[in-house]
């Protein structure tokens, strides 16, 4: 079968089913181009009632600063080299967001030594739940640990791959220690109640550029006061794109074998 007619196929498949299909299909084949991942983070993070900090992080009941250095925090690595993480995924997802979840995974897989495998009866776990917004803690917690991917707002590759990418310990890259000399946080568009957001952190840099290409990057408009007016600027060149949310990045996944020594 020629890919036009198997696309033509696929689409008179969701036209022929339930709405939610249709939409799926075609959020899936068409780029989303319209909304970056901090926005759409970020909105659909709006109505939660957990405390958030910088948009989507659990605020950690036992760490009171947002550090993930230590072993500690870190998934443990078996003897094979492999660093198995179990989790759960909640029945609410339908069985094509859960291909969507298991696709994001995958690319963990293919390009570091994390394994995601579905829990037996494991202490420490991912349990991937439809909660209000886009959210995760940083780190390994210990115990049942809530991965939120809102089925309205969050089943979107890049967003699953951020969300995942908080919970193996890493933080925003705007927040990176280093990050003064390449983005200027315009303190006068961001909400005073927001600025805490922005707040720079200890973050453990294993050595690697700062990445205006990286999935934790936050988009130029992140907790702007007002539409068009950007809270962060890239510089020397404003022009540069940060934002991103089709998938993790060079050095992203660079990171992740760094941190765990893959
Ligand atoms: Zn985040």
């Amino acid at each position: 079968m020629t890919p036009t007619v198997s696309l033509l196929l696929l689409l008179l498949l969701g036209l022929s089913q339930a709405q939610p299909l249709q939409e799926e299909v075609i959020a899936e084949d068409v780029p989303d181009d319209t909304m970056d991942i901090t926005t759409r983070i970020l909105t659909s993070n709006n109505a939660t009632d957990e405390i958030l900090l910088e948009g989507d992080l659990l605020a950690p009941r036992t760490r009171n600063a947002m550090m993930c250095w230590s072993q500690s925090c870190q998934w443990k690595k078996a003897s094979n080299g492999q660093v198995m993480i179990p989790f759960t995924v909640s029945s609410e997802f339908t069985s094509w967001e859960r291909q969507k979840i298991d696709r994001a995974m995958k690319a963990f897989h293919s390009r570091t030594c994390i394994r995601f495998v579905p829990r037996q009866n494991q202490y420490d776990y991912i349990s991937i739940e439809n909660k209000v917004g886009c959210f995760s803690s940083l780190g390994r917690v210990g115990g049942r640990q809530v991965l939120s991917l809102n089925r309205q707002g969050c089943v979107y590759h890049g967003i699953i791959q951020h969300e995942i990418n908080h919970a193996l310990g890493f933080q925003h890259e705007q927040t990176r220690s280093d990050r003064d000399n390449y983005v200027r946080i315009n303190w006068g568009n961001i909400n005073q109640r927001m600025a805490y957001n922005f707040h720079k952190q200890a973050t453990n840099n294993l050595n690697t550029p700062y990445d205006y290409s990286s999935i934790m990057h936050y988009g130029k408009t992140a907790f702007s006061i007002q539409y068009g007016r950007d809270s962060i600027t890239p510089i020397p060149n404003p022009n540069v794109q940060i934002g991103q949310r089709q998938g993790m990045s060079y050095w992203d996944i660079m990171r992740i074998n760094r941190l765990y020594g893959c």
